[in-house]
């Protein structure tokens, strides 16, 4: 039997996606042993998380807030990045990734959620109206589309290049996340 403590940690750390009752319990016991260093620094930070970090006020990745205005991510404030190429994405996660193969040049544009007649989702869910200003303000000269290409990405990524078509700025596709 375990501490009441224990029990809840667990329960607690179930809860993320992916991580069952039975990975909880190995990571319980793994912080248990490892160097305290580790279970101090998670905590701090999990518990700072809420409060120092938010979706950027641009692009929708993770962005720090500092001070009071809108708070910006590292790549909406990097001025080596090219303004006028515009990647999107479904999801912060897609982002990543594209991040991680390292050839994006441009800024991105998170959407948040994709198209999905089955689970409701239409167009006036996304943030079309907000992509549209942007790449008019911005003067983006190419959009290249990164959602899934699964029927919800590709019908996101149809609903896109038809809303951008009067913008006159380049489509192009490729696909990306799962
Ligand atoms: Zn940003």
């Amino acid at each position: 039997m375990q501490s009441a403590h224990a029990r809840r940690l667990v329960s607690l750390l179930s809860r993320l996606p992916g991580v069952g009752e039975k990975t909880a319990q190995r990571y319980l016991l793994f912080l248990l042993t490892a160097e305290r260093e580790l279970s101090d620094d998670l905590g701090r930070e999990l518990s700072f998380l809420r409060e120092h970090l938010v979706p950027c006020a641009r692009c929708g990745n993770i962005a720090e807030v500092v001070g009071s205005g809108p708070s910006l991510c590292d790549i909406c404030t990097d001025n080596k990045r090219d303004s006028r190429i515009l990647c999107i994405v479904a999801r912060v996660h897609d982002l990543i990734s594209i991040e991680r193969a390292g050839s994006m040049r441009g800024r991105y544009f998170v959407l948040g959620k994709l198209l999905s007649p089955l689970e409701g989702v239409g167009p006036e869910d996304l943030p079309i109206a907000a992509l549209v200003a942007r790449v008019r303000e911005e003067k983006v000269e190419e959009v290249i589309v990164a959602t899934p290409p699964s029927v919800d990405g590709e019908a996101t990524a149809l609903l896109i290049k038809r809303e951008l078509g009067g913008t006159g700025v380049a489509i192009s596709r490729i696909a990306s996340g799962v």
